[in-house]
C-alpha cells in the first residue's frame, strides 16, 4: 500500500437501530429470497423526472422547482442546498429536506495507488454498511458499485458472500454512491485533476439481477441526460452476475445496451456448483446460452470472469473445456487472480500457471486478459468487499 488516509470515522455512537437482519444461507446453497426489510427514505435519484414534478407539485410547489433541483444536482453536481441560488430560499430547504435526504454517511475513506484508487465504506439509514471503489486510470475512470447490503449467493471465495444478505439497495442508494464519485472528482478531491466518471461496474457488494428492478431504474438515472440523470453512456456499464438466467433474459429486452459480465469460474457443473452455489439452480449451460442470447440481442460482447484458484479451477483441462466452450462467440475472458478472502484456504494460481491457463485460452481463439489487482491492500479488489474495515 502505498498510501493509507482514514479520512473520516464516525462509527459507533450515534449508529441508528439495527432495523434489517442479515439472512443467512444453508451451507452451499444460494439464498433465493431477499429478507423484507424496512427501505430508506426516498429520494429523487429514486424518480423519473415527471415524478419528481408530481411530488413537488404536491407539496405546493411549483413543479419546475423539482426540474430546478434536478439541474442542480445531477447537471452542476452540487447538493449544498444553500447554493441553490435559483430556488427561493425559503424552497431550498423544503426540497432538500423532501427530495435530498442524507442516504449514505461515509464512516472511511481508504486509498492506495499513489491516491488513484479511493475505496469508501458507507453507513445507510439503518446502519448497515456497503462499499464502493473509485479507480482512476490515465483514460478513464471506473467505479464499482454495490447493488445490495451483503450478498445471498453465497459463493465460498467471495468475501461478501461470508456475511449473508440483509437487503437490497434502493435505487437512489445504488445512484448515489456515483454521484458522491462524481462530486468528489468534479471537485478536485481525487488524485489527479477535476474528472468524470466513465464507467460503472456493479461488482461490489451484491448479486445485481437479484435487486433487477431497482438496478434498472438506476442504470436508467445514471444514463438519462441532465437534468434527469447523469448523462453517463451506457457502453460504459457492466453488470456482473452469477447467472441468474431469468433476469440475464430480462435485462437483454430491457433496451439497455450495457456490458454483461458473468462470473463463470468453472466449466464443468460438478466444481461450478461448489464454487458458486446458484449453479445448482441454473447450469452452465443454461447460463451461457442465456449469455449468448444477450449477445445476440444486443450485439454486446460478453465478459466472462473467471477468478483462478490455486489447484481448483485452473488445470490445463479446464482451460481446454473453457476455450471449448466460448471459441466461436461474441466473448471475452477476463482472468481474475484470486483475492484471498480471511480464513480462506485458496490462493491465487502460480503465475506459470496463470500463462499456461491463457496460452490455452488463445489457442481456442478467445479474446483474454488478466484482470489488474487495483485496491488489493485496501481490501477493495474483487471479492473483497465485505464491509467489515472498520
Ligand atoms: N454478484 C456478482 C457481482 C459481484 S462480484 C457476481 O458474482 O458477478 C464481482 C466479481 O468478483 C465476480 O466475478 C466475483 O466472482 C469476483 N470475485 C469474488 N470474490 C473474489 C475473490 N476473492 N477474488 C477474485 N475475484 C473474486
Amino acid at each position: 500500500m502505498s498510501d493509507e488516509t482514514n479520512r473520516t470515522c464516525t462509527p459507533g455512537a450515534d449508529a441508528p437501530q439495527e432495523l434489517n437482519e442479515a439472512a443467512v444461507p444453508k451451507p452451499g446453497s444460494a439464498l433465493l429470497v431477499v429478507p423484507r426489510g424496512t427501505m430508506p427514505p426516498k429520494h429523487l435519484s429514486d424518480f423519473t423526472a415527471s415524478e419528481r414534478r408530481a411530488r413537488v407539485e404536491s407539496m405546493g410547489m411549483k413543479g419546475f422547482r423539482a426540474d430546478q433541483l434536478s439541474r442542480q444536482w445531477f447537471g452542476r453536481l452540487n447538493d449544498r442546498p444553500d447554493t441553490w441560488t435559483d430556488i427561493p430560499a425559503a424552497d431550498r430547504e423544503k426540497l432538500a429536506e423532501a427530495l435530498a435526504p442524507s442516504l449514505l454517511t461515509p464512516i472511511r475513506t481508504l486509498s492506495c495507488d499513489d491516491g488513484q484508487t479511493v475505496k469508501t465504506v458507507w453507513r445507510l439509514f439503518d446502519g448497515a454498511l456497503v462499499e464502493s471503489v473509485l479507480m482512476r486510470y490515465p483514460s478513464r475512470v471506473t467505479m464499482c458499485i454495490s447493488s445490495q447490503a451483503g450478498c445471498g449467493m453465497n459463493c465460498p471465495f467471495c468475501a461478501t458472500g461470508q456475511g449473508g444478505l440483509r437487503r437490497n439497495l434502493s435505487t437512489a442508494e445504488i445512484v448515489e454512491q456515483v454521484m458522491a464519485g462524481a462530486r468528489a472528482l468534479a471537485r478536485d478531491e481525487i488524485e489527479g485533476g477535476p474528472g468524470r466518471v466513465s464507467n460503472i461496474v456493479f461488482m461490489g457488494m451484491g448479486e445485481p439481477l437479484v435487486n433487477y428492478g431497482r438496478m434498472v431504474s438506476a442504470i436508467e438515472r445514471l444514463t438519462s441526460a441532465a437534468p434527469e440523470g447523469l448523462g453517463m453512456s451506457a457502453r460504459g456499464i457492466t453488470v456482473s452476475t452469477v447467472g441468474l438466467v431469468p433476469r440475464m433474459n430480462d435485462l437483454a429486452r430491457s433496451g439497455h445496451p450495457v456490458t454483461l459480465a458473468v462470473s463463470l469460474h468453472a466449466p464443468d457443473d460438478e466444481l461450478r456448483s461448489e464454487l458458486v452455489p446458484l449453479n445448482k439452480h441454473y447450469n452452465v449451460r443454461q447460463v451461457l446460452d442465456a449469455a449468448w442470447n444477450y449477445a445476440d440481442v444486443t450485439g454486446r460482447r460478453i465478459s466472462i470472469e473467471y477468478a483462478l484458484i490455486r489447484d481448483i479451477n485452473d488445470q490445463a483441462w479446464r482451460a481446454d473445456l473453457l476455450g471449448d466452450l466460448l471459441r466461436g462467440h461474441l466473448v471475452h475472458v477476463n482472468l481474475i487472480p484470486l483475492n484471498p478472502t480471511p480464513g480462506s484456504k485458496w490462493t491465487a494460481s502460480d503465475p506459470r500457471v496463470e500463462r499456461e491457463f491463457v496460452r490455452r485460452l488463445e489457442a481456442k481463439g478467445v479474446a483474454v486478459t488478466v484482470r489488474d489487482t487495483r485496491g488489493r491492500d485496501i481490501e477493495g479488489a474483487c471479492g473483497q468487499l465485505a464491509a467489515s474495515a472498520l
